[in-house]
């Protein structure tokens, strides 16, 4: 397969995208009191606020669709459903959501006890809120590499740091932990990676203390095709092969089918514990739907065990994984701060080292999103003082050690040539960078862990 390195699909259906002038967008930054996430997406020219729900189907997953049996108990998609669910997981019992939030809620409450500890790698930020709501710490131990946006050293920016594991558990008490959440790969760090051998070292110390093990799955397949290829011992396995590996040493799983599942909505609870999945049967019957479809319909049930399996392909993973880096590879390229190694759903920029001048109070990766769709139309999102801010029992702030502009990249949707657009954008910015001030928040949510969904800003002048 020497020469064939392009994309492993052709296009059959396209979707214009609107062009518009910088006049226009800066009065549409105005009106969305320079929030991103308050922008029309008509009004976006190439979309990178995130890859969630933001695929591009297949011939195979629309055919799919058509077959949907909308019964509502019991129907034939969800068989399906399941049988591709387990294939992957491997793992036996399976509970549709609407999406993974509603996992996660159901996860939440089954395993967050107030005033107990969560520990993840980094924790995804609605699960963030669930915990938050049930009164549960979350902390996020991840390795310190992970927070170095500096060091491209490390193959596994999403492994947990055993010894800060093993530092909480000596100071509260085992009893204090309620729950050990794996996140792969780790959103909130660059999309990084998290090891087979971390992930086994994990449940062993799970074990020992008798702390059920949770993995947050949304990027499973992802994840997958870094152990394959860059973990050793792994080159010659499947991606199923791995991927059931991984789910092995956990007792339950969540998943947001918006990502790896190829698909536009959509969520998984699977769990091996049969307690665990009385509850959250329950659980999906008030809050989602019957157990059998969970808040899906019948055909986005097919679609999704369609979605899971192409997912899992290899020359699809190597597209995929490949296109991200290239765009990485270019910014990189342009002297541009990113974190390295690029990881697998999108390239950050560290906004601290882009644009120095802007102190982390005036939110320095909120101003680099503004001024990208500024001058490109190109949407990203910040993960940095607003996204990862929270106070202290006295109301102090607290900065992240993380300061980034995430640019994701949707699976199977964009061009290189849409890539580029960002590259030439983000050039010309960091040569004008020192033109730059931050913003300061005008508005924001009750609840702090979802404020950058809503929150509004002022430029600083
Ligand atoms: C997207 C995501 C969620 C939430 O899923 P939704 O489908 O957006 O509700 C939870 N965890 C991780 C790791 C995610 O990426």
């Amino acid at each position: 397969m020497k020469y064939m390195t392009a994309e492993p699909f052709r296009i059959k259906m396209v979707e214009p995208i609107k062009k518009s002038t910088k006049a226009e967008r800066q009065q549409w930054l105005k009106e969305a009191q320079y929030n991103a996430f308050r922008l029309k997406a008509d009004d976006v020219y190439v979309d990178c606020i995130t890859d969630s729900g933001t695929s591009a189907m297949s011939t195979h997953q629309w055919s799919a669709m058509m077959l949907g049996d909308e019964s509502y108990a019991g129907c034939r998609s969800f068989y399906e459903l399941e049988k591709s669910v387990r294939d992957i997981f491997g793992m036996p019992m399976v509970q549709p959501t609407h999406q993974g939030r509603a996992a996660d809620y159901i996860m939440a409450q089954i395993y967050c006890k107030p005033k107990k500890y969560a520990i993840g790698n980094m924790h995804f930020d609605t699960f963030r809120g669930n915990a938050e709501v049930m009164g549960t710490y979350p902390v996020d131990l991840v390795i310190d590499e992970g927070l170095d946006s500096a060091s491209p050293s490390h193959p596994f920016k999403g492994n947990l740091d055993i010894n800060k594991m093993q530092s909480l558990v000596d100071e509260k008490g085992a009893d204090q932990i309620c729950v050990i959440i794996i996140t792969v790969t780790c959103n909130n760090n660059g999309g990084q990676p998290v090891s087979m051998q971390n992930i086994r070292e994990v449940s062993e110390f799970a074990k020992k203390y008798n702390i059920p093990l949770v993995m947050d799955s949304a990027r499973l397949a992802e994840n997958a095709y870094f152990i394959k290829t860059r973990e050793e011992g792994y080159a010659d396995k499947s991606i199923k092969e791995i991927t059931r590996e991984m789910f092995s040493y956990c007792e339950t799983a969540t998943m947001s089918s918006k990502k790896d599942g190829l698909v536009n909505i959509g969520g998984l609870f699977v769990t091996r514990n049969k307690d665990v999945f009385v509850q959250a049967n329950q659980l999906a019957i008030v809050h989602e739907g019957f157990i059998t479809y969970g808040g899906m319909s019948g055909r986005d049930m097919e679609a999704l065990a369609v979605g899971l399996q192409e997912a899992c392909d290899e020359q699809y993973l190597e597209y995929r994984i490949k296109q991200v880096k290239y765009l990485g590879d270019k910014l990189k390229a342009a002297g541009i701060p990113i974190i390295e190694p690029t990881g697998g759903h999108g390239v950050y920029v560290d906004g601290r080292r882009f644009f120095p001048q802007i102190p982390q109070h005036e939110f320095p990766s909120q101003r680099l999103v503004v001024a990208l769709y500024e001058e490109s139309g190109v949407r990203a999102v910040e993960l940095g003082a607003c996204a990862f801010g929270s106070k202290d029992e006295e109301g102090n702030p607290i900065w992240p050690e993380l300061e980034t502009m995430r640019i994701c990249v949707s699976r199977r949707v964009y061009t290189n040539n849409h890539l580029d657009v960002i590259v030439n954008a983000l050039s010309d910015i960091y040569k004008n960078r020192d033109s730059y001030k931050g913003m300061k928040i005008v508005h924001e949510g009750p609840i702090l862990a979802l404020r950058h969904f809503t929150a509004g800003f002022e430029l600083l002048k």
